[in-house]
This record gives C-alpha cells, sequence and structure tokens, in this order.
C-alpha cells in the first residue's frame, strides 16, 4: 500500500495529472476538493451564505457524503444523488472555498478521506493532504505554476466544456481562492516541510505525471 499527496494551489493541473499517475501505477485517484464542492453545493441549495459559519454549521447532520469508485472514477454522492458536473463551476468553487475554511466541515470531512487511504493505495490532491490528513503519506508532493499559467489552463478547461467565462475572471476568481486557501487559519494550503516542490509551469500533462512517477520511484525504492 502506498500513499501519495499532491497538494498545490488551483489550476495547476493537480487532478488531471493525479488522474494520469494513479492509471499508470494501478492505484486509486481521490479528489478531496469535491467534497468541499459538494458542501457548498448543498449550501447554495439552501440559500445559505456559505461565510455564515454556524448557519453552515447546522446543516451537516443533513449531510450525507458517500465516495464511490465505478471503474476507476471517483463519484461523490449527496444524500444518495450523484452530482456529477454541477459541482465543477467557478461559482462552486466559490462556495468550496468559502465553506473549507469552517473547522467543523474540515473535522466532518476528515475520516471520509482517511478511510478510503486506509483501505487503498491512492494518490489524493488537495490543500492540506500532507499536511493534515496524510502526514505519514509515503510521498509528499507540492504542485505549482505561475498565476497566469494556471489561469489560462483552467480558462481552457472552462471552455472546452462549454462554460462561457473571460480569462480576466478565471484569474481574477482564482487569486482570490489561491489567497483565501494559503490565508485561512484552518488547514491553510502550503507545503508539508517533507514535501517536494514541483512547478510545472514548463511541462506538459505526460511530464508532470513522468516526474511524479520518477519521485515516486526514489522515494520507495531508497527506502
Ligand atoms: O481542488 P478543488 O479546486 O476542487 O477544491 C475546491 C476548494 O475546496 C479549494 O479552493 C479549497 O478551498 C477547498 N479544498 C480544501 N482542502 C482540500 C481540497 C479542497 O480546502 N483538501
Amino acid at each position: 500500500m502506498i500513499k501519495i499527496a499532491i497538494d498545490g494551489p488551483g489550476g495547476a493541473g493537480k487532478s488531471s495529472v493525479a488522474k494520469l499517475v494513479a492509471k499508470k501505477l494501478g492505484i486509486v485517484y481521490v479528489d478531496t476538493g469535491a467534497l468541499y464542492r459538494t458542501i457548498g453545493y448543498y449550501v447554495k441549495e439552501k440559500g445559505i451564505d456559505p461565510k455564515d459559519a454556524p448557519s453552515v454549521v447546522s446543516c451537516l447532520p443533513n449531510i450525507k457524503i458517500e465516495v464511490k469508485f465505478v471503474d476507476g472514477t471517483q463519484k461523490v454522492f449527496l444524500n444518495e444523488e450523484d452530482l456529477g458536473d454541477k459541482i465543477r463551476t467557478p461559482e462552486m468553487s466559490m462556495y468550496a472555498s468559502a465553506v473549507s475554511a469552517i473547522g467543523e466541515v474540515r473535522s466532518f470531512l476528515l475520516d471520509t478521506q482517511r478511510d478510503i487511504a486506509k483501505k487503498n493505495s491512492v494518490i489524493m490532491d488537495g490543500r492540506d493532504i500532507g499536511t493534515v490528513i496524510l502526514p505519514d503519506a509515503e510521498v509528499k508532493i507540492f504542485l505549482f505554476a505561475s498565476p497566469e499559467c494556471r489561469a489560462k489552463r483552467r480558462y481552457e478547461e472552462l471552455r472546452a466544456k462549454g462554460q462561457d467565462v473571460s480569462f480576466e475572471d478565471v484569474l481574477r476568481e482564482m487569486n482570490e481562492r489561491d489567497k483565501n486557501d494559503s490565508e485561512r487559519e484552518i488547514a491553510p494550503a502550503k507545503p508539508a516541510e517533507d514535501a517536494i516542490m514541483l512547478d510545472n509551469s514548463d511541462l506538459d500533462l505526460e511530464g508532470t505525471a513522468d516526474a511524479i512517477i520518477a519521485i515516486v520511484k526514489e522515494k520507495t525504492e531508497s527506502k
């Protein structure tokens, strides 16, 4: 069993690359951002301000989140409903970022994340995987790239999905979300002390996956 933690800001390509590495290594890819997005979605549906911590916390007992893997793809169910791409909009990114700053929300999702890693070899992506969720992960990588480069990737990804967004809006929202995520008091997005920093501004998807696999091999073979 192996645990690989991939943390880093939005648009660094964590999910695409982690998915590819999981396929190449035959392990499970876990997207933890989807869990925060799911809580954000519930809060939005109830018309609650995601920054209103007491109201968000009062919703938690009514939320049941289940993570299932169908043909190697993660599906997140909110009270038995598969939300699919409904959680993948820029609005849901902002909702996720707001609810994720609430300590009770983070504790609520802790066991779900750890349980998956107990039962499977995983590559898990998020913001606090190496620091909080899996501090004993064998490999920890902090993946990043310049803000313009990350916004360009996110912009192209959203346009490819048919979403009508402007580059300026994507860049602004990304910078705002990075600021929220890295400056929050609880579990701020930051590299673990023993994380390897990987700048993929000049690497494509395959190049980034190869760099990660090389790090995994070096770490596991030196043990
Ligand atoms: O990774 P993704 O963009 O889907 O994450 C959405 C938001 O969820 C992030 O901006 C961050 O605020 C939050 N998040 C987090 N901790 C994680 C994963 C995501 O706080 N492990």
